[in-house]
């Protein structure tokens, strides 16, 4: 049995250039002629449904998936990596598919964004980020002040999300932008987390 299986985690906020270092890694992949299969969760459709694409354009062809047990039926004998963007979109069965695929040998690569607009983990990457073999960890700039941003500002018209915001608003006007520690801004974080100890 091949013994090269591994886990890699590319992570970090929006605006980090997760989907092109996810992109820069299959590019050497397949220019080493290695077979490479690349999904994403259908609920990621910013630009394309059926391609990761990086904010400056790059793209490689991917599987849409719905559950994390789509991806092997998609799988064949000869595939040597497996990558998967956006997951944290994905449910927490993607554990054990890629725990399991990487002890087959198959070089498993995953990008997500690690906190949410809160500022808190996602679970399924926290899980990854514990299990990985590689991670890579990546920020952006703020957009206040020039620090390193590893957190993600979410704004709904034209404010800061807040804290109880649903992660999805049917009509409202979202944008989201890189931001540090000190200028990302949670409404009604403070009280909530309060009250709930
Ligand atoms: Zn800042």
């Amino acid at each position: 049995m091949e013994r090269n299986g591994s886990i890699e985690i590319i992570c970090g906020p929006m605006f980090a250039g997760k989907s092109e270092e996810i992109i820069r890694r299959v590019r050497r992949m397949e220019y080493a002629k290695k077979k490479v299969i690349c999904f994403k969760p259908g609920i990621d459709n910013r630009y394309s449904q059926d391609e990761i694409v990086s904010h400056n354009q790059s793209k490689k062809k991917s599987y849409v998936i719905s559950s994390s047990k789509d991806i092997y039926k998609y799988l064949d004998d000869d595939v040597y990596s497996i990558v998967i963007d956006e997951v944290q979109f994905l449910d927490m069965g993607i554990i054990s598919v890629i725990e399991d695929l990487a002890s087959k040998g198959i070089r498993v690569i995953v990008g997500g964004l690690d906190l949410d607009f809160r500022g808190e983990p996602f679970t399924v990457t926290m899980e990854i980020l514990a299990r990985a073999e590689k991670v890579t960890k990546l920020s952006a700039i703020c957009v206040r002040c020039g620090n390193e941003a590893t957190r993600t500002q979410r704004i709904i018209n034209g404010i800061p999300a807040f804290y109880e915001d649903e992660i999805i608003q049917i009509g409202a006007f979202e944008k989201y932008e890189p931001r540090c520690r000190y200028c990302h801004e949670v409404p009604h974080k403070e009280e909530i987390v309060k009250e709930s100890k």
